[in-house]
C-alpha cells in the first residue's frame, strides 16, 4: 500500500528543522526526502545530509529532464527541489515520506499527490520569530539585519497561505510542539489504517485535531499570530 506523504512548511526560523529532527528521532518508518538546492551549505551542513548542494546549471539540467516532483525559487535567489525518485522509492516500499518544503512547493505537491497531509509550522509571534532568527544567526557566526528583515517580511506572506494546509502548528513551547507533531503523524496513520481505535488512540486523534486548520482554537491563535505581523500604524 502507498504510504502517506507529509508536507511540512514554515517561515524560516519558526523551528521547523528542530521539530523535523525530533520527529525523525521518535517516529519510526518515516522517510525523509533530501532536497536539491543551489544555495551554499551553512554551518555544519554536509552534501547528502541536509541537502544535495548542486550548481545552477546542474539544477536546470534536472528540470529539463523532468526529475522534480516540485521545485521553486525560494527568496527569489536559490532553487530548491524535491526529486521524484524519493516519492517513487518510498511508495514502492510502502513507507511514509516527509517533505520539508516551502509554501510554493507545498501547493504544487498538494495539487499533484492525493494522499498528502500539509502541516504549516508558525511562530507564536513576529517578535519571537525575530528572536529565533537572531539566535540562529549568532550561532552560525553572522547576523545580517537585511536578511532577517527580509525573512520577517516573507513570513507574513507565508503564514497567509494557511488555507492550503490541513494542520497549523504554532511552535511555542518546543516539548508541546514535538508532542503535537507526533500526534498528527500517528493519528493520520491510524485514520488511514481504517482500524477500530482504542481509547488511547482516540485521545491521540483528538490531540492532533486541536491543530486542524479548521479548528476554532487554531483560527483564533492564527489571528493573534497574523496580528503581530501587522504594521504598527496602518494607513
Ligand atoms: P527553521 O528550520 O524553521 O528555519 P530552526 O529549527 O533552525 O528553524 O529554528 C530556529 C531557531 O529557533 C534555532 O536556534 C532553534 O534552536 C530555535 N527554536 C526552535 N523551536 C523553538 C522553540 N519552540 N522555542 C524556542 N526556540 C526554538
Ligand atoms: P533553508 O535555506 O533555510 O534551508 O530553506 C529555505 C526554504 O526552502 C525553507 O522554507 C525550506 O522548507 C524550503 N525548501 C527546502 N527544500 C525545498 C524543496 O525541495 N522544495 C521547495 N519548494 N522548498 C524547499
Amino acid at each position: 500500500m502507498a504510504g502517506i506523504l507529509f508536507i511540512i512548511s514554515a517561515p524560516s526560523g519558526s523551528g521547523k528543522s528542530t521539530l523535523v529532527n525530533e520527529l525523525r528521532r521518535i517516529v519510526p518508518n518515516l522517510e525523509f526526502s533530501i532536497s536539491y538546492t543551489t544555495r551554499a551549505p551553512r554551518g555544519s551542513e554536509r552534501n547528502g545530509m541536509e541537502y544535495y548542494f548542486i550548481t545552477r546549471p546542474e539544477f536546470e539540467r534536472m528540470i529539463a529532464h523532468d526529475e522534480f516532483l516540485e521545485y521553486a525559487e525560494v527568496f527569489g535567489c536559490d532553487y530548491y527541489g524535491t526529486a521524484r525518485r524519493f516519492l517513487q522509492e518510498a511508495t514502492a516500499r510502502g513507507k511514509d515520506l516527509l517533505l520539508d518544503i516551502d509554501v510554493q512547493g507545498a501547493a504544487q505537491v498538494k495539487s499533484r499527490v492525493q494522499n498528502s497531509v500539509g502541516i504549516l509550522v508558525v511562530p507564536p509571534s513576529r517578535q519571537v520569530l525575530e528572536k529565533r532568527l537572531r539566535t540562529r544567526s549568532i550561532s552560525e557566526g553572522s547576523v545580517s539585519d537585511e536578511v532577517i528583515e527580509r525573512r520577517l517580511t516573507e513570513a507574513r506572506k507565508e503564514i497567509e497561505n494557511f488555507p492550503n494546509y490541513d494542520y497549523i502548528l504554532v511552535n511555542d513551547r518546543l516539548e508541546d510542539s514535538v508532542e503535537l507533531l507526533e500526534s498528527i503523524v500517528l493519528s493520520e496513520r491510524l485514520k488511514s489504517s481504517g482500524k477500530v481505535l482504542s481509547p488511547e488512540e482516540v485521545r491521540m486523534v483528538q490531540t492532533a485535531e486541536q491543530c486542524l486548520q479548521t479548528a476554532k482554537t487554531t483560527s483564533s491563535k492564527l489571528k493573534e499570530v497574523l496580528a503581530s505581523f501587522a504594521p504598527a500604524i496602518s494607513g
